[in-house]
């Protein structure tokens, strides 16, 4: 007896710890779904009476007769009741790190705010309620939708707050602005050397900070600042926006060049979004540092290029749940303020001349050399990588496809589906070169519906605008293409994109390039099948097909018979992942 007892015992210790390391959340089990309009997004079969679903994938999606015969006894029925079930939505290219840093900073957006005393005194409030010292970051600074904001200078924000560094983050993310605490804190001078010509601290005729500081190289000091007092509330907020997320109805989020970069995000993010829990991770979960283990949205990531040194090695670039993708590369700005790429200047307005300064004529540039670029392109398609470019500006695609072109020379590119962001000013004579390589579109659609009035006001001109986001030339031949947010640039809230798709309207109800407006069922494609597509991801999510993943939303109303007008307002009632509930309302 005594001769078994030791090993027993360490049987039994070691079956215990073997527990403990690989405990997990319990995963649904069996579920039918039927009693409302289930839209597949498959052209083949667009609508099924009923889905049968187990162990998180779709074993049936037929007539009701057909899936009850397939489903076993222990399936539970679930009534849709008139609701409407489609695959779950994708967040095609946002920031999860950027929306997490900024979660729950002071927000000074035009959304919320529309007079400029509205933001200052938020500001103020800040102020108030802020130890003396402590950082204040606030968000949103924009100039457009809050109309009258006028830049502050280093003097005016010194006034509002005298003894608290302060930096204000523009909306569009491109620029930004500090008080003197803030520039001090930062080891930023009047005698610091800019960074480049297009990343830098703007100077007034003396040579003094104004106190605007353009592009990210320039903020570099303030984002690494920002960064080390965020990182203490880094995992609550990366599951709060991960929520919220949840919420718009997304199932599947892409991080599309990921700037906070190391080896515990990396885990981080894997921990929260991969299939099967890692025992190291467990190991992690006893100090708290990673919270409990739940469903969660699948998380696809492209790092930023210069963090490249992280991707692993292609294979193991992780499961169907949490995976590497590729890089990024940023080759173009933003259009308000003043460094997107085009061939024809800026329109001389008055806010690119006065509001931010721009020389007339200026026209933007590139922030690579069109040889880096294309260096790039070759490294990592030959490694097995995607390749995703920044490009907003007419000028900028054009030099993006023609690094394209010169490495599909050499071996097609086509296979990789390497993709386009943004593509403002995607040019009509540009389509078919891009289509020929299959380099895929994801369109930042909502420029429209937030700033198309101010582009065509302000930015463009009438003529430029009514060319912009050109999509149908995409949706009508059924290429793949995909729309985003941008989070945290604009709410990830794929229901609000793929109506603009459809409107083409802005807030104020100016048409822009109506002609390229998509029919509902292209858009929501858009925001499904063809985003999954995107991510090689097509024979297993982005429709409802027999085994594929159950990756499901329960809306309160179908898209398909609701006014165009009121499709941005359905509203998500469920958000399964892998047929585990990961949102309810
Ligand atoms: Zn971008
Ligand atoms: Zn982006």
């Amino acid at each position: 007896m005594k001769k078994f007892a030791i090993p027993t015992l360490l049987l039994a210790a070691t079956a215990l710890v073997l527990h403990f390391l690989f405990v997990d959340y319990n995963h649904a089990n069996e579920t039918v779904y039927f009693g409302g309009p289930i839209l597949t997004m498959s052209d083949a079969q667009p609508r099924v009476e009923a889905l049968y679903v187990k162990n998180g994938k779709i074993l049936a999606a037929g007539t009701k007769a057909e899936v009850m015969q397939a489903k076993s006894r222990r399936a539970t029925l679930t009534d849709l009741q008139g609701k409407t079930l489609l695959p779950g939505f994708f967040d095609a290219h946002g920031h999860l790190d950027l929306a997490t840093a900024l979660y729950g900073m002071t927000d000074i957006s035009g959304f919320t705010h529309r007079t400029p005393e509205g933001v200052w005194n938020a500001v103020a409030q800040k102020v108030k309620a802020t130890p003396k010292g402590e950082w204040i970051f606030c968000l949103g600074y924009d100039p457009i939708l809050t109309k009258g904001l006028e830049p502050p200078s280093t003097a005016f924000l010194d006034s509002l707050a005298p003894d608290h560094p302060v930096a204000l983050i523009a909306q569009t993310m491109h620029s930004y602005y500090a008080n003197s605490k803030a520039f001090q804190a930062a080891g930023i001078t009047a005698q610091t050397p800019d960074p480049s010509s297009s990343s830098y601290y703007e100077r007034d005729s003396s040579g003094q900070l104004t106190g605007l500081i353009v592009e990210q190289a320039a903020f570099e000091p303030f984002r690494a600042i920002m960064q080390e007092k965020l990182m203490d509330s880094f995992v609550e907020n990366t599951q709060k926006v991960l929520a919220k997320n949840a919420q718009k109805g997304i199932t599947s989020t892409v991080t599309m060049g990921l700037m906070t970069v190391n080896k515990n995000i990396l885990m981080l993010y894997q921990d929260l979004s991969g299939e099967k829990v890692k025992p190291l991770h467990n190991l992690i979960r006893i100090t708290g540092a990673f919270p409990e283990r739940k469903p969660n949205l699948r998380h696809f990531v492209f790092l930023m290029e210069r963090f490249s040194g992280y991707l692993p090695k292609p294979k193991n670039r992780g499961d169907d749940f949490f995976r590497f993708m590729g890089v990024k590369l940023w080759y173009d700005g933003s259009p308000y303020i003043g460094s997107m790429y085009m061939s024809r200047p800026y329109l001389a307005s008055r806010y690119n001349l006065e509001a931010i300064h721009l020389p007339p004529g200026h026209r933007g540039e590139a922030l690579l050399q069109p040889e880096q670029l294309e260096a790039a392109i070759r490294k990592y398609q030959s490694d097995g990588w995607q390749v995703a470019i920044h490009c907003q500006g007419d000028r900028a695609i054009a030099e993006a496809l023609g690094a394209f072109g010169r490495v599909h020379q050499e071996a097609p590119l086509n296979a990789r589906r390497h993709r386009l962001e943004h593509l403002l000013m995607l040019p009509y004579d540009q389509i078919a070169t891009m289509q020929e390589m299959g380099i895929s579109p994801s369109f930042h659609i909502n420029h429209i519906l937030y700033y198309g009035d101010f582009l065509q006001s302000d930015i463009l001109g009438p003529e430029r605008t009514q060319q912009l986001l050109p999509v149908n030339q995409f949706a009508a031949k059924q290429i793949p293409f995909s729309l985003h947010a941008d989070q945290p640039m604009y709410e990830a809230d794929p229901l609000s994109l793929a109506s603009t798709a459809v409107n083409r309207q802005s807030e104020s109800g100016l048409a822009i390039n109506p002609a390229e407006a998509v029919s509902v069922w292209e858009a929501l494609k858009s925001i499904t099948i063809y985003a999954a597509w995107q991510l090689k991801m097509e024979s297993k999510l982005g429709t409802l097909e027999k085994g594929k993943y159950a990756d499901l939303v329960v809306l309160d109303k179908n898209p398909l018979e609701t006014p165009a007008g009121a499709i941005a307002r359905i509203q998500v009632l469920e958000t399964i992942v892998a047929g585990n509930t990961v949102w309810k309302k």
